[in-house]
């Protein structure tokens, strides 16, 4: 199997690395394409205002000035000379659970794979003072062989989230929803050296519907979550009821 590896906290990043080692001790070819500095929180957004340079930091290692989507994008648009099965995102150092994933670089990036034939995947390790990337990469690698044994909808981004503890003290991967959080926290409001107004976007909000069978609660009781994501953003339950209040009255 040929995987293509990228991120959004960039190719520096321990949770890249972490996963890079990983999936090159089980696939034929691994690639990592990924931004040159931090772009978290970048979401699907690509540069189309000026180009991108790409430099090779090792063989087979290649950092982009640009988000997320666009490593992706350019490494299946034309990058490479060949095109990867699968494309693996991460280990993201934090949570994406509930709505983080609207935010997010790594699923952006999982999500910009979705052209190809096999299922993408995210992978985010959550807690705070992050320490077992292991235990996300050792998931990771179950993931891909599980997809690499057994066929799997290829129109599925699986956002896997991690919780940071040893791989001997998880329960196991549970197939989840995403919850949401409450509302983000205040912003923060500062000045700057001349005098100015400056604010910081607060941090995310707790999660709100973190009930049975969503992600927060997964990881919270210690399980791995696998939440499958689509790209149709359709409500398809809200077309009928739209259509009858277009209706002129
Ligand atoms: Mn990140």
């Amino acid at each position: 199997m040929k995987i293509l590896v990228s991120n959004d906290d960039g190719y520096l990043a321990t949770g890249i690395n972490v996963l890079t080692e990983a999936l090159e001790a089980i696939a034929d070819v691994v690639v990592v394409v990924a931004p040159d500095r931090n772009r978290s929180a970048a979401s699907n957004s690509l540069t189309l205002k000026h180009p991108l340079r790409v430099s090779e930091v090792a063989p087979n290692r290649f950092k982009v000035d640009g988000t997320p989507s666009d490593c992706v994008h350019l490494a299946l648009t034309g990058f490479l000379d060949f095109e990867p099965d699968l494309v693996v995102s991460g280990i993201n150092h934090g949570a994406n659970l509930g709505d983080d994933t609207i935010y997010s670089g790594t699923v952006a990036a999982a999500m910009e794979g979705r052209f190809l034939g096999l299922p993408t995947i995210a992978v985010s390790l959550v807690g705070n003072k992050l320490a077992h990337f292991n235990t996300a990469a050792a998931v990771a690698v179950e993931l891909v062989q599980k997809i690499e044994r057994a066929p799997f909808p290829s129109d599925v981004v699986l956002n896997l989230n991690v919780p940071n503890i040893p791989l001997s003290e998880l329960k196991g991967v549970r197939a989840t929803r995403l919850g949401f959080r409450h509302k983000s926290e205040q912003i923060l409001r500062d000045t700057d050296p001349y005098g100015r107004p400056i604010y910081w976007v607060g941090p995310a909000g707790e999660g709100q519907d973190a009930g049975e069978g969503t992600d927060f609660f997964a990881i919270e009781q210690g399980f791995a979550s696998v939440t499958p994501l689509k790209v149709d953003l359709t409500r398809h339950s809200a077309v009928k009821g739209l259509s009858d209040w277009l209706e002129p009255t």
